[in-house]
Parts: structure tokens; sequence; C-alpha cells
């Protein structure tokens, strides 16, 4: 069966500060699936097997790939690790790869957003990102204080709001609904 692909590929960016950019690029993923396309999705800053999103793709869909580029632990902002830097710059390597083959139908950089915000990586490194993607690649940046050239940059930008959030009634995280 010969796959078919997107004809001309847009950029997408989920930012702001409430709940739903992660999942709403794993939505789009599934979307994408179901119509025969192949989805990457790169982790920035994240280094746990205990995301849901990373053990459903590795037993129920073979045509999401998740690789996670970060630690287990958060980041500290005002001094981050070796390791933190030396990975998010691997994963940036990693994402310029896969844009540059163009195998993949949707690519998402989860987190991107935040790793040029704690400069682990720079925003002329995303730009030159979002330049090199090829014309039948969907990629997706997801994260936090979105750079506004990033932005500007971007064919969909869509804010996440928060109004409110169960941790601020004192919920931990929940397995399966947060990670
Ligand atoms: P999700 O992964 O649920 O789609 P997200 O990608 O929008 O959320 P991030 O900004 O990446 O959220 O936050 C990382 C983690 O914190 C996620 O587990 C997320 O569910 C949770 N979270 C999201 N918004 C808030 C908030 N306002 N306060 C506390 N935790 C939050
Ligand atoms: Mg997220």
């Amino acid at each position: 069966m010969t796959r078919q692909h997107i004809k001309k590929g847009c950029i997408h960016v989920y930012t702001g500060n409430g709940k739903g950019k992660t999942t709403a690029a794993l939505g789009l993923a599934l979307r994408a699936i179901g119509h025969g396309y192949r989805v990457f999705m790169l982790q920035f800053m994240k280094g746990s097997k205990e995301y849901g999103e990373v053990q459903a793709a590795e037993k129920y869909l073979p045509d999401l790939i998740v690789v996670q580029s970060g630690l287990e632990t958060f980041v500290d902002k005002e001094n981050p690790s070796r390791a933190d830097i030396d990975l998010a710059r691997r994963g940036l390597e990693t994402a310029r790869k896969v844009l540059r083959e163009g195998h993949y139908d949707l690519v998402i950089l989860d987190e991107i957003n935040v790793a040029v915000d704690f400069g682990l990586i720079t925003l002329e490194e995303v730009l030159e990102l979002m330049r090199i993607k090829p014309e039948h690649v969907e990629l997706v940046l997801t994260g936090r204080y979105a750079h506004p050239e990033i932005i500007k940059a971007a064919d969909v930008a869509t804010e996440m709001t928060l109004i409110n959030h169960p941790y601020y009634s004192g919920v931990e995280a929940r397995e399966g609904i947060e990670y």
C-alpha cells in the first residue's frame, strides 16, 4: 500500500499556562495515524517512561514514535545541569535529522518552547527548524512561554489559558491524566 502524504504541511504552536498543550498534540497524532500518517514526537526536558503516551506508543501505536531527550528530574531554570543542556542539544540534533529526512508526516517537538525559555537551546535554532521543515511535513511545537518570533512564524498558534486546575485545590498530578 502506498502511503499518502500531506500536500502542504503547516506549523502549529500550542502555548500558554493552561492544561492541554501536549495532549492536543497527541490528539492530532491520533487523528493523523488514523489516516495512515507516520508521527514522530520528540519530548524535550522529559525522561520518564511513566508518561502514558510513551507506553501507549510502544504497546499499541507502531506509527507513533516517542523519543525523550531529557532527565527524569525537573530542570532548574536558573542553573540547568550539563546533562540537561546536553540532552536538549541532542534532541535538537534529532529534530533536525528527522525534519531533513522527511520520513514522518507529523513531527511534534514537545516542550521545545520551554527549552528555549530555559536557555537550553536558542530561539534561532528553533526558527531554523521551522525553516528546514519539508513542504509535506506538519510540525507542532508545544510548551509554555513560546517566543513571539516562534508564534509569528507559525500558521496555527493557540494559547491555552489557565482558568482553573486541580493542582490549585491540592490535587497531585494523576497517572493517565497529567502524565
Ligand atoms: P497536558 O500534558 O496535560 O496536555 P500541558 O502540556 O498543557 O498539559 P505543561 O505546561 O506541559 O502542560 O505542564 C506539565 C504538566 O503539568 C502536565 O502534567 C500538565 O498536565 C500539568 N499542568 C498543566 N497545566 C497546569 C497548571 N496550570 N498547574 C499545574 N499543573 C499543570
Ligand atoms: Mg506539555
